[in-house]
C-alpha cells in the first residue's frame, strides 16, 4: 500500500519520469501528468488522488490557472507548486488562492516527500473533520 497517491503535474517529461522513479521508491503513488489539461483529467477520472504537485510554468494551461480549476472542482485536493527562481512570486500568489505550499526547482526529495506527507495528512484530517460533522448532524436530527 502507498503511503500517499500523488499527481505529479509537469510539462517537462524527463523531470517527470525522474521524479516518479525517485518517489515511487518512496512508496509514494505517483501518476505523471505533462499538462494543467491532463491533470485536470486525471483528477476526474481519479478519486483516490489526495496531492497534486504542480508546475507553475506550462504551456497552454499554466499552474495558476490549473491550480484555480482543482480547488473548484475538488476542493479537497491539496496542491504543492513547483517554482523556478523566476516564478516565487507565483508560487506565493498559488498559496494565496489555495495552494498548500510551493516548493523551488530544483527541489530536494526529502523535503518534498516531507511536504507531501503534510498535505496529504491535511487533507486526510480535513475529510474526517466533514464526516465528524455530517454524523453529527445525523445525530442531531433524531434528537430533536
Ligand atoms: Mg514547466
Amino acid at each position: 500500500m502507498s503511503i500517499a497517491n500523488v499527481l505529479l503535474t509537469d510539462d517537462e517529461k524527463p523531470f517527470v519520469e525522474t521524479m516518479t522513479k525517485r518517489l515511487n521508491k518512496r512508496e509514494l503513488d505517483i501518476i505523471p501528468a505533462f499538462s494543467g489539461e491532463a491533470c485536470l483529467e486525471a483528477l476526474g477520472k481519479d478519486g483516490s488522488i489526495e496531492v497534486v504537485i504542480l508546475d507553475v510554468k506550462m504551456p497552454g494551461m499554466d499552474g495558476i490557472e490549473t491550480l484555480q480549476k482543482i480547488k473548484k472542482k475538488h476542493p479537497l485536493v491539496e496542491v504543492i507548486m513547483l517554482t523556478g527562481h523566476a516564478t516565487i512570486e507565483t508560487g506565493i500568489e498559488g498559496m494565496k488562492m489555495g495552494a498548500f505550499d510551493y516548493l523551488m526547482k530544483p527541489c530536494d526529495i526529502e523535503e518534498l516527500v516531507a511536504k507531501v506527507m503534510e498535505a496529504a495528512g491535511k487533507k486526510r484530517q480535513h475529510e474526517e473533520k466533514i464526516v465528524e460533522a455530517r454524523m453529527k448532524e445525523i445525530t442531531n436530527r433524531r434528537a430533536y
